[in-house]
């Protein structure tokens, strides 16, 4: 179940554990026992497996700090491997 935070009007933050479905936009403030209201925040992603965080946090870097490779990947002095021996995929045009 997803957690969601409420501020009071008084400015105590508490936080509640709810199913998704529910319409609740009000609770009790637990520190004055004001009414506080549900804030939109951010999910919490650290609650993630790790897999999923390492790979959610790289499509954000790779938004404004790609990385950067100084030569294609997979090029170097060596000759791709021959997938086939058919004579006319040679004559094929190459990339
Ligand atoms: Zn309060």
């Amino acid at each position: 179940m997803p957690v969601y935070e409420f501020r009071c009007e008084s400015d105590h933050l508490h936080e509640r554990v709810l199913p998704i479905a529910a319409e609740e936009r009000t609770a009790p403030c637990p520190d004055c026992g004001g009414t506080s209201r549900r804030l939109i925040s951010a999910p919490g992603l650290s609650r993630l497996a790790t897999a999923q965080a390492r790979a959610i946090s790289a499509a954000e870097d790779s938004a404004h700090a790609p990385a950067v490779v100084d030569r294609v990947p997979g090029a170097g002095d060596r000759r791709p491997a021959r997938i086939t021996r058919d004579p006319r995929h040679a004559r094929l045009p190459r990339p």
